[in-house]
């Protein structure tokens, strides 16, 4: 039998509905566990009370467990719980968008019937079913046409898409998550375009929206929550949907730009001569292989060689959507391990495929008609596929790919296929990656990836960058025409691909290939050692760290501190802000990772581009001129404070820097050291600690004022993030002004200048630079020639910086500092770095 826990703010509540649900039950037994509110009064849902519960629901059933949840953070904290579990119990752990009460009482029915665990999920998520056949149900209405059944007590909104790419999967993901959560039929149309009305809890049909930046969405809603729906998700639309920056910005470091003069390297008989783009830096040599051919599933007799009974039918399909899933979370975990919560969340939108409404419905629908279970799924992906490939936007329709590669997921489990298939190993020519397929490369049996099409920002071209695969992307269909076996040489730096390369070619590609290989390996070797240029100037280079998984990957590539812990990680994505004592743990959590190296905690870095759904701000026309960063914090003193007190109470144990971020004015800082002031009295224990305090330098009117500033702090560290948008008005994250956003450009080095020199060559505070720039090696001297004393990058990139910096002949670098000052472009800046470093 399969098990039950629920997951509620309130314990009360969760014990009513469990009561509720037991008298359907009649006598019989369902293992139901609770994991509710913090104590008995105190609302609220806590990761581990949720693991407790769902190992005794396990402990107590056969069948796995099915978790139930009410709002916001309680689905937060019980996929932070099914991250915490044995691997080995989480396979049989579902997480189901099913609403509390209705969908317990049917959850607990089904479970007590012998249903397995997916069909549970599904009867538990169809659980609205009886409600919208008596109060009518706007969704099957004629939702197309624009003019839904029923009036009665319909609301409706509108908001503007601020995402940067638009509605894509993962906000989709959000907005569909989130509209389930309510008792009322909500649906979105594209005002812009004139798009029909759609579900807003279908993640394949809001993607046929084609909702690009600056759309604007119209949102009605029905039902008794109507109005709780409507204000809800019309805030979270104006909130961008809390997309952190982190997923919703293209990551395309400089470093993998396509050089300016592509070389034409195929031969002209294959007709290779599309412009590839250099994608993932390295160089990759070794035969032509294929994506695993198990990958390509057909639809044939054995994926269909059930009965045509339909509640067989609907079983395998349910039973194969859990493979998939299970599948999925694998993936998800392992890509979460090699690259980062943030690229992992790209499986989320994966995942909610799997529960999305209109998917399975129009599966089952067709199975109900006597179709067998594979055909009618295909089908139902045919239809959402077809959609999303329609539209006009480039981005919305790559998410076809997504949606035919779920399907094909759920296909080759229907056909009972392995699992797990062996990575390829060679040189991988594949027309496109997915981005489960990315992850599941093998970094050690895939020499490089040529992709005939792709782009630098897709899904799978940054987990290729993560995992360190060199690799080509938009290289044109006529690779696709290289035969398996070829020899194939790819140079992930400057885009190239060439096709069996004569001998000559393939000894020097080699050569410089392991010559590449021996500096990676030997900066390995060295990277617990401390940095200092020739000269013997030391110079510290950390790690920029936004989880704990980063502080345990900065320790293990030898940084010396963590130069940014970016602490608002702890506050996004949630629907209450952390108090003092979660707060104090997490950061003891990250100081203990890097062994008591210096953290430097900078203080909450959010409003504007990152907002919080708890601190309802009111929109901006420019976010990123708006109440962010120190401004936020100084209108919300609370936060702040609460914020300082856990930072004091950590420094009283272990070495902390503090830090505050997107500071403009003298008195913004003077302001937040008062309060730091107030926090040591408030933490009354006993000597202050010994705390140094820092600011980011990240607004052209801090670094301009920086000796104003100089006697107030102990260190600058400079943001060329932040300081090169507003230095060039060029927006970080926009296509458009890419190119402009240079950190190389002379005005943002002029810039760094004025900072160093404000800080006294030495003799004053330490400069620091935490942006991008400081990981680009090409960069390093420069910096140090322009008296920058710590670097901090990330983690990965701790090696490199580190030889990087042992190379340095300060006095040379120092002259060529000079010149970059004087250059006249960012491109005559790179090209004097890259003569310097020949
Ligand atoms: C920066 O602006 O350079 C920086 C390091 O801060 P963030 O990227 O977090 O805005
Ligand atoms: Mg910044």
């Amino acid at each position: 039998m399969v098990g039950i826990v629920v997951v509620a703010h309130s314990r009360a509540l969760a014990d009513a509905a469990v009561a509720l649900a037991s008298e359907m039950l009649h006598g019989q037994r369902v293992p139901i566990e609770v994991a509710a509110g913090l104590d008995e009064t105190t609302f609220g849902t806590d990761a581990t009370a949720i693991v407790t519960a769902i190992t005794d629901a396990d402990a107590a059933a056969d069948g796995g467990v099915v978790v139930l949840m009410d709002l916001g953070s309680a689905v937060l904290s019980a996929e932070l719980a099914l991250e915490l579990l044995d691997d080995e119990v989480r396979e049989r752990v579902l997480l189901c968008p099913a609403p509390l009460v209705e969908g317990l009482v049917v959850a607990s029915v089904t479970a007590a019937g012998g249903a397995s665990r997916a069909e549970v999920a599904a009867e538990a998520s169809g659980a609205l079913a009886g409600k919208l056949a008596q109060l009518g149900d706007p969704v099957s209405a004629p939702a197309e046409t624009g003019s839904p059944a029923d009036h009665r007590a319909e609301l409706v909104g509108s908001f503007t898409v601020v995402n940067p790419h638009g509605l894509h999967a993962r906000p989709a993901a959000v907005l569909a998550a989130r509209a389930r959560e309510f008792d009322a039929q909500v649906q979105l149309r594209n005002r812009t375009t004139g798009s029909g009305w759609v579900p807003a809890a279908s993640l394949s049909k809001l993607g046929t929206l084609g909702a690009l930046p600056g759309h604007q969405l119209e949102i009605r809603a029905q039902g008794s929550q109507a109005e709780q729906a409507l204000d809800e998700l019309l805030a979270l639309g104006l909130r961008g949907f809390d997309e952190s920056p982190a997923s919703a910005r293209p990551a395309a470091p400089a470093s993998v730009r396509p050089p300016a003069t592509a070389p034409a390297p195929f031969p002209a008989d294959l007709g290779l001569a599309a412009a590839p783009i250099a994608a993932s830096p390295g160089l990759g040599i070794g035969p032509a292989c294929p994506l695993r051919a198990e990958a390509a599933v057909q639809l044939d007799a054995a994926t269909d060689e059930g009965d045509t009974d339909p509640a067989a039918e609907w079983r395998r399909l349910t039973d194969a959507v859990d493979t998939a899933r299970e599948d999925i979370q694998r993936v998800r975990a392992r890509a979460a391990e090699q690259v980062g919560e943030a690229e992992a969340g790209i499986f989320d939108a994966h995942l909610a495929m799997l529960d999305d409404p209109e998917l399975l419905g129009g599966a089952h629908t067709r199975i109900d008609g006597g179709t067998a279970a594979a055909t009618a799924w295909a089908a139902s992906i045919a239809e959402a596929h077809d959609a999303l490939a329609a539209l006009d936007d480039e981005y919305l329709r790559a998410r076809a790919a997504d949606v035919r590669a779920v399907g094909d997921q759920v296909l080759r489990a229907l056909a009972g296929g392995p699992a797990e298939v062996a990575s390829p190993e060679g040189v991988l020519v594949a027309a496109d990656l997915t981005p489960a397929q990315a992850a599941e490369l093998d970094a050690a049996r895939v020499d490089a990836v040529v992709l005939a099409y792709g782009s630098l920002t897709a899904h799978a071209t940054i987990l290729l960058r993560a995992l360190g695969i060199p690799a080509v992307v938009a290289a044109g269909p006529a690779v696709l025409a290289i035969p398996d076996g070829t020899l194939v040489a790819v140079d992930g730096i400057r885009g190239e691909v060439l096709v069996d390369p004569d001998t000559e070619v393939q000894r020097a590609l080699r050569e410089r290939a392991e010559a590449l290989a021996d500096q990676d390996r030997e900066a390995r070797a060295l990277t617990n050692q401390p940095a200092a240029t020739l000269n013997g100037v030391p110079v510290s280079v950390a790690a920029n760290i936004g989880s704990v998984a980063d502080a345990l990957a900065a320790a293990e590539r030898g940084a010396d501190l963590a130069g940014l812990v970016r602490t608002e990680f702890l506050f996004l994505d949630r629907d209450s802000a952390p108090d003092v004592a979660e707060q104090e743990r997490s950061y003891r959590e990250i100081a203990a990772a890097l062994h008591g190296r210096r953290i430097t905690l900078r203080t909450l870095d959010v409003g504007g581009d990152k907002p919080l759904s708890y601190l309802p701000a009111p929109a901006e026309a420019n976010p990123f001129l708006g109440l962010r960063g120190i401004r936020l914090a100084l209108a919300r003193p609370e936060l702040l404070a609460e914020q300082l007190l856990a930072i004091v109470r950590v420094a009283h144990d272990t070495p902390v820097d503090l830090m505050f971020p997107m500071v403009s004015t003298l008195d913004e800082l003077l302001s937040a050291r008062r309060m730091l002031t107030e926090a040591i009295e408030a933490a009354d224990a006993g000597d202050p600690p010994e705390l140094r305090v820092g600011i980011m330098v990240e607004v052209p009117a801090t670094a301009l004022k920086a000796a104003v500033f100089a006697p107030h702090v102990d260190f600058f560290s400079i943001g060329t993030n932040d300081l090169t948008q507003y230095t060039l008005a060029a927006e970080r994250g926009n296509d458009n002004v890419a190119a402009l956003g240079d950190p190389l450009d002379p005005g943002v080095l002029r810039l760094i200048d004025a900072v160093c020199r404000a800080a006294g060559g030495g003799a004053g505070p330490l400069v620091a630079v935490c942006g991008e720039l400081a990981a680009d090696e090409l960069a390093v001297p420069l910096l140090l020639g322009l008296g920058v004393r710590e670097l901090s990058v990330n983690p990965r990139a701790v090696p490199g910086v580190k030889q990087a910096v042992r190379a340095v002949d300060l006095p040379k670098a120092v002259e060529l500092a000079a010149r970059a000052l004087q250059a006249e472009s960012a491109t005559a800046v790179r090209a004097l770095l890259t003569q310097f470093t020949g």
